[in-house]
């Protein structure tokens, strides 16, 4: 199976909040008059290039300082679904303002992981060039130079100034909801004095922390964003892409107004969390517009809510807690909900797109989603494509003890076959063997069956003395089996189960339905099956909301996520290819782990999810 996955052109095309304000914006051509083309960042240029008014720009903007998680999944399918919605470009923005948190590893996988989900349209039209593809990939460190003349600006224009108050000083004096804040000392310094500041702070002339530039706005303001926010502070950190160039770095609020503004971004979505960060979104790029550094108009914030899953966190901080102290093995276990860890775990991009797109987009609250309804998306999209096989988790061994003398020797084969998958003929068929000593799963025999159970067991003796004959059960694709009993281990449990072939019973001759069974069993031929590791995951933890209520979601980590079987699988398994889906009959949905599984040597198996929903037991 390939990796990447286009989403189809025909998709959904949903409606929400934000389409009915873009579905305005276009009518309205409200950006019309706006210019493409250009490298952002690159004010000049930024002025030129050609109109393009029916098109939107989106972007995901993840911080490189951690991997993208089931969270990020939503904003992924969101910004880049109504790109491609309304034939515009959706941008990969990395917002790599703070140096200290931010690495490589972190950018590597979050462009994979954007392409894994079939998004590799950020290479996109050039809309300058016809027939051009160019690479809508950003770097918010590549606007620094613009970000620094800007500030310049505002300072010059009265709207900023240098601060020298403590951070303890800033804290108390910005006041609270109650209070209203104070005036700093500083605030009131001309213009050439915060310059000069400015500059002495770039030149690294300050110490870390010894002053920041300030917005000047109004420290009474009932909106505390409002109340002269940071915009630059002091920090000698050596940046992934800029490396030791700059001494000061400019804060997340005041950045990603300004990378909007450059990629000429028409709607910036965020989630809800932002919404008092609006009004100093609008007010900076107000003032910069103002000052002819920026076209108008320019881009609009709007906030939907974020999406959380039961049984799931999504913080980066608690992720990285679960990683850095061995919780799980690594940002990719596949328990994580990173989409790292989804993908090693099987899940599709089809089903976290399906996921996504019925998790709805609203304006309201931050709503929990079931994590059955991405299990339920998983097997939508698996079920029609997924080849079947079998495999035994829990092997015993049977011994069909008149083999020979149904075929002759007791080295004979019978070559069985089945359909690659039920209602695809076209995928082919699958072939193997049936021989004397075969594998089944061990909760198949049961020496004394309760009520309801028709799959193996013995012979019985009634009170009267008579003896009812032992359980018949179809062994899949092949014959009808008689149970006669189980040899022993020295713990008195079934070491091997014994039975007798009912001949002429074969799947797909005339004689299959001559003796009616209720039991059908899986099972694979001793002389061929191939051992494999199959793990078997469940969540990760054991309550809905693991943090809520300031809980330590530690206490609540399930202690049974991970159990690893060895099982015995069809021998044609052997060669599945990395990353290959499965639906091994009667289990579940099962990959070959991108990582361990070597086709034709060491065979690794996760379960992605049962053949149901067993969430709610
Ligand atoms: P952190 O845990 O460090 O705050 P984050 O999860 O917010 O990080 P970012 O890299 O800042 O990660 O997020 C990139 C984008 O993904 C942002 O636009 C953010 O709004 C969006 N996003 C993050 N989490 C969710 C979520 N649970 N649902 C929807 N969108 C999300
Ligand atoms: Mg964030």
């Amino acid at each position: 199976m390939s990796t990447t996955h286009a989403p189809p052109e025909g998709d959904a095309k949903p409606h929400n909040f934000i389409t009915q304000v873009i579905d305005h914006d276009l009518a309205q051509g409200t950006y019309a008059g706006r210019q493409w083309g250009g490298a952002p960042g690159d004010a000049a240029a930024h002025q030129a290039g050609m109109p393009d008014p029916a098109r939107i720009r989106t972007r995901f903007p993840p911080e490189p300082n951690g991997y993208l998680h089931i969270g990020h999944a939503k904003s992924i399918w969101l910004n880049f679904s109504l790109a491609r919605q309304y034939g515009g470009v959706c941008h990969l923005r990395f917002d790599d303002t703070n140096p200290e948190k931010e690495e490589q590893e972190y950018v590597d996988s979050i462009r994979e992981t954007v392409r894994w989900l079939g998004w590799d349209h950020h290479f996109a039209d050039d809309p300058a060039r016809p027939g051009v593809k160019q690479p809508h990939e950003y770097f918010a460190s590549d606007y620094f130079d613009f970000m620094y003349r800007a500030a310049e600006y505002l300072i010059e224009a009265g709207h900023a100034y240098v601060d020298e108050q403590t951070a303890e000083e800033m804290r108390v004096n910005r006041g609270d909801f109650g209070t209203p804040g104070v005036d700093s000392p500083f605030r009131s310094r001309t213009p050439a004095e915060n310059l000069a500041r400015l500059r002495e702070m770039r030149e690294g002339k300050h110490a870390d922390g010894a002053m920041v530039l300030r917005a000047r706005i109004d420290m009474q303001s009932p909106n505390i964003n409002l109340r002269d926010p940071t915009l630059y502070r002091i920090r000698r950190a050596t940046h992934h892409n800029t490396g030791d160039q700059w001494c000061i770095y400019p804060m997340y609020t005041y950045a990603h107004p300004i990378e909007d503004a450059l990629e000429q971004i028409t709607h910036s979505i965020c989630t809800l969390e932002f919404e008092d960060q609006r009004p100093f979104y609008d007010w900076l790029l107000a003032r910069l517009v103002e000052g002819g550094l920026l076209l108008a108009p320019p881009p609009r914030q709007y906030e939907f809510g974020r999406l959380n899953v039961g049984h799931v966190i999504t913080s980066k901080r608690k992720l990285r807690q679960l990683v850095e102290e061995g919780h799980v093995a690594g940002w990719d276990d596949p328990r994580m909900p990173t989409l790292a860890g989804l993908r090693r775990r099987g899940y599709t991009p089809e089903a976290l797109r399906l996921f996504a797109e019925r998790s709805g987009v609203t304006k309201t609250g931050n709503a929990w989603t079931d994590y059955a309804a991405l299990d339920a998306a998983l097997r939508e999209t698996l079920d029609p494509v997924a080849p079947r096989a079998m495999a035994v988790l829990e092997p015993i061994k049977l011994v069909i003890e008149n083999w020979a003398e149904v075929f002759g020797s007791d080295g004979h084969l019978e070559p069985c076959h089945a359909p690659a998958h039920p209602h695809h003929p076209e995928m082919g068929e699958r072939r193997f063997m049936l021989g004397k000593e075969l594998w089944i799963e061990r909760t198949d025999y049961e020496e004394t069956p309760p009520k309801g159970f028709f799959r193996l067991y013995p012979p019985r003796q009634a009170a009267d003395g008579s003896i009812t004959p032992g359980n018949k059960v179809r062994l899949k694709y092949g014959y009808v089996i008689e149970c006669l009993g189980a040899t022993k281990n020295e713990a008195g449990g079934a070491s091997v189960v014994r039975a007798r072939l009912l001949k002429d019973t074969k799947s797909g001759t005339p004689g299959a339905d001559s003796v009616k069974v209720k039991g059908v069993i899986t099972w694979v031929g001793a002389h061929d099956g191939l051992p494999a590791e199959v793990r078997l995951y469940d969540r990760l933890f054991t309550e809905e909301q693991p943090d809520a209520g300031g809980r330590d979601f530690l206490s609540v980590l399930n202690p049974a996520s991970l159990k690893t079987a060895q099982a015995v699988v069809e021998p044609g398994l052997g060669q599945a290819q990395p990353e290959e889906r499965l639906q091994f009959e009667r289990h579940g949905f099962f990959i070959a782990d991108r990582r361990e599984h070597q086709p034709g040597g060491r065979l690794v198996f996760n379960r992605v999810t049962g053949l149901r929903d067993s969430w709610g037991k």
